[in-house]
């Protein structure tokens, strides 16, 4: 039977909750640790809420009681009831202390939740995960976000075994002990939920560095590693004292404990956790040097190590009441994390990042059988609540806030809020009061947006009368329904837009009764099903800018020609507007293509990026942007029989008609012009121009597939960074080339110690196309580096197989899904978490052709009715099948 199946699933609902009867002002934990066995006693100091009742309940899971004890005297059998996930005390009164001793088994623990093993028996180190509902796997205790309490933790191992003991907090005192053992004691000033505790135990290296707080307070930055790794850890040191210092420009917040410790480790769920005073990453997004990390790789880790560190406030100082308020830390941290890789790398191509993935991720989330609103109203498994809606969606609707408030006023607001729940657990209510509040200003009308699932459509129509000269946008609102959410409300949509001219200037706008008067760009906030908003003094018919900088996360639903897209995608100023315009022009182009239409819309898309290519007029990144189209999965988003081959088909045969277009020569000269410049720097220009050669030379293997994989395989063996030899080996092996085995095998071969650049390569060849890919990766699985066991390669083989290469894993035969659901029951066994959110790639299921579907369907089924299935998977399983 699987070990984390939970034998009844109940709901837990928003509308249920209640403050804790009991609380834990204090607790005092002391670790005996061992890799195969720990011991931990814990002493919780209670406070009971005189309103309530309620007997003494504590959360607990897997644990082996070995002593209890209250106030003092052993409790007999009579006065306590453990059942397999609570622990019922007699007798507690306000004031109590309650002393339980435990025993766990580390490494047994293959769910990576509570206490656990990194590495192997021999060499690797013991840690925790406590988020969402870790610490119970640890100790009794009220695990649940509302219960602050000051935690001691004084942990106890061999010194030889375990040389570095750390926990989250202050260092307290440390010191040796008979028969080769040692101790060291943490505390921690600032009461926290038990969600935030952690301890890292085990043979690791250190980095370290001095900083001192804008308020003038001394903090010792140690990053942790394991030693053949700690000299990969700079970078991310770096990025931790730019976090630092911008969250005290940008927002006026200084950190607040002695020391800030970061470890890394390469087992891990989820990318990294901001543990009070004890970050823990996932390898992934801590570890980069240029001989192994592309340039996509190292903004990650500046955008993980800025997330976590930003926690200490937006999550930690001030945390969530329950959680369904996740986003009140997620959505907000996001945000908070979008604002500083903007100030700290191109802000354009940041949004264009942000919303790439917001359309990739959260919009099939929000139109399929998974929807929930950013505020879910109840849930069965929490885990399953760490999604992109929660995460991206959450920080979309920040952006609406941020921007309805102007700069100053959101950053007055943010001040109050600080200032206003320090110390305490919030609501989402909370939030949106002291943002108002330090406003004047009312914006609980927003909470309908954090309680509605879905995407809204925004509708617009422009309407130009001459003789009046005068110009009419009608906006108008519509949200489908969702799962349990049949009736969809209008929300209030605020709308950046700016008119510009058919010679591309933009026009000074003229509205009656509002603020707009002159301004080239305004926000008109549609908060009715429809609204029309009326511009005077406008000479000719001009081209509408809508929803420039993604004002609000809606499907637009345009009626542009291609000519006046076109028109934005050549003249508008603002990059992240330009791109956008492209995207709409390039699905128009790739629906006429599939459809046999209209030849303008392709035509005005060639031409345009064409002149943009020539000119030289925009900065190389953000060409080559503009040079891709939506992905396969957006462009499947649009269709109601999805057939991913098909889609695939025509989306290559839209790039043909670009590089077409350009032309050989055109291409083939630029590209030998990036690579002659090429070298392994990291400035943003270094970076531009390999994101430029990329996409040039995918556009060369369209045209001519041979001398595009010869150059591939030359800049494979010469690449001076990974971005080169990753973008060359991908082209390799999407083009099936004939040079890709022996460049696969160099690659193995040159980083078979690298588990980070292990995983590039398992998930590079999963970007075979065609019914070759099942069998390569039925090959990859069988290799002796491949293990269920460790999610980073679970997601390197699985994930990106099934996320990334629609083509390849959507068989019509359904052998892919076979495989998935077959090998989603036996990870499910090991580690639920990571099963659960794997089982979403069949997330789309609902819409593919009917061949494919009942093939899914079947897979999905089968899945279903495996005995014993987790809790997590269960609740995902069950969402997808449910109409
Ligand atoms: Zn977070």
């Amino acid at each position: 039977m699987n070990p984390h199946n939970a034998p009844s699933s109940p709901l837990i609902r928003l509308s249920d909750y209640r403050a804790p009867a009991w609380r834990v002002e204090r607790v005092e934990l002391d670790f005996d640790l061992g890799i195969d066995a720990s011991e931990v006693t814990a002493r919780l100091h209670l406070r009971r809420d005189p309103s309530q009742q309620a007997p003494l309940r504590l959360d607990g899971e897997g644990l082996e009681l070995l002593s209890i004890a209250l106030d003092g005297k052993p409790l007999d059998a009579g006065s306590y009831r453990l059942s397999d996930s609570a622990l019922e005390v007699d007798g507690a009164q306000d004031g109590s202390v309650l002393e339980t001793r435990v025993r766990l088994l580390p490494a047994a623990n293959t769910a990576l939740e509570g206490l656990y093993l990194s590495g192997s028996r021999e060499t690797g180190f013991l840690l925790t995960q406590c988020e969402a509902e870790g610490f119970r796997h640890i100790t009794f205790f009220p695990d649940r976000p509302d219960v602050l309490a000051s935690y001691t933790v004084t942990l106890h191992a061999d010194r030889e075994r375990f040389p570095v003991l750390l926990a989250g907090g202050n260092p307290d005192g440390a010191g040796n002990l008979e028969g080769g053992r040692h101790w060291a004691r943490f505390v921690d000033p600032h009461p926290k939920p038990s969600y935030l505790f952690a301890l890292v135990a085990g043979r690791l290296e250190k980095i370290e560095r001095d900083y001192v707080t804008a308020d003038g307070s001394d903090v010792k930055l140690v990053i942790w590693s394991e030693a053949n790794v700690i000299d990969r850890c700079h970078y991310a040191m770096d990025a931790l004292e730019r976090s630092m210092r911008w969250d005290e420009l940008a927002y006026g917040r200084n950190y607040d404990l002695d020391v800030f410790h970061v470890v890394a480790t390469h087992d891990f769920n989820m990318g990294a956790m901001e543990n009070k005073g004890l970050n823990i990453f996932n390898a992934k997004y801590l570890l980069a040097d240029p001989d192994s990390t592309t340039d996509d790789e190292y903004r990650a880790v500046e955008a993980v190590v800025a997330h976590e560190y930003f926690h200490n406030w937006s999550g930690n100082r001030v945390t969530c009441r329950d959680w369904f308020q996740l986003s009140l830390k997620e959505g907000l941290t996001v945000f908070r994390e979008q604002q500083f890789s903007a100030d700290m790398n191109s802000p354009s191509l940041k949004r264009i990042e942000d919303v790439a993935l917001l359309r990739r991720a959260q919009f099939p989330e929000d139109a399929g059988p998974l929807a929930h609103a950013v505020r879910p109203s109840q849930y069965s498994e929490i885990n399953n609540f760490y999604t992109a809606t929660v995460y991206e969606k959450g920080s979309e609707l920040i952006r609406m806030l941020a921007g309805r408030l102007g700069s100053e006023g959101f950053r007055r607001g943010m001040d109050h809020y600080f200032e206003r729940n320090d110390g305490r657990a919030a609501t989402l209510e909370d939030f949106l009061g002291a943002l108002g509040e330090a406003n004047q200003t009312n914006l609980s009308p927003y909470l309908a947006w954090y309680a509605q699932a879905g995407t809204p459509r925004l509708k617009v129509r422009g309407d130009y009368d001459a003789a009046r000269r005068e110009y009419t946008l009608t906006l108008s609102q519509h949200t489908l329904a969702t799962s349990g959410q049949p009736e969809k409300l209008p929300l209030p949509i605020p709308v950046k837009l700016a008119l510009f001219a058919r010679d591309g200037r933009m026009l000074p706008l003229h509205m009656d009764g509002h603020a707009s008067e002159g301004q080239v760009e305004w926000v008109a906030v549609l908060d009715k099903a429809e609204q029309r908003f009326v511009f005077r003094n406008v000479d000719a018919e001009p081209v509408p800018s809508l929803l420039r900088g993604f004002s609000a996360p809606v499907i637009l639903e345009g009626n542009s020609t291609p000519t006046e897209l076109a028109l934005l995608l050549r003249h508008d100023v603002d990059g992240f507007n330009r791109w956008e315009a492209g995207q709409q022009l390039a699905v128009s182009a790739y629906e006429a293509l599939r459809d046999g239409g209209d030849d303008g819309a392709i035509v005005a898309w060639c031409e345009a990026l064409s002149a943009l290519f020539a000119d030289g007029a925009v900065d190389d990144a953000l060409l080559a942007e503009l040079m891709t189209p939506p992905g396969e999965v957006e462009l499947a988003e649009r269709e109601h029989e999805v057939d991913p081959d098909r889609i695939h088909a025509w989306r290559q045969a839209l790039q043909h008609r670009l590089a077409t277009r350009i032309g050989a020569n055109a291409l083939q000269q630029r590209y030998q012009a990036l690579a002659a410049a090429a070298s392994g720097r990291l400035d943003a220009n270094s970076q531009a121009q390999r994101r430029l050669k990329r996409r040039v030379l995918e556009l060369m293997a369209l045209l001519d597939t041979d001398d595009a994989q010869a150059l591939a395989a030359r800049q494979y063996e010469q690449a001076p960074s990974m971005t080169d030899r990753l973008a060359a080996l991908t082209v390799l092996v999407r083009t099936d080339a004939p040079q890709a085995a022996a460049a696969i095998a160099h690659f193995r071969g040159r980083y078979a110690d690298n588990p980070l650049a292990l995983d590039k390569w398992f998930n590079v060849q999963t970007q075979r196309r065609g019914a070759a890919s099942l069998a390569r990766i039925q090959e990859l699985e069988r290799d002796p580096s491949f293990t269920l066991r460790n999610p980073n390669r679970v997601n390197a083989l699985f994930g990106a197989w099934a996320r990334n290469n629609p083509a390849g894993f959507h068989q019509a035969d359904g052998g892919g899904y076979r495989l998935l659901s077959e090998r989603l029951g036996q990870l499910d066994a090991l580690n639920p978490q990571i099963a659960a959110r794997l089982a979403t790639a069949f997330n789309g299921w609902r819409r593919l052709e009917p061949v494919r579907r009942a093939q899914a369907k079947a897979a999905i089924l089968s899945l279903a009715e495996r005995p014993g299935l987790s809790r997590n998977l269960t609740e995902i399983v069950q969402s997808m099948l449910h109409d």
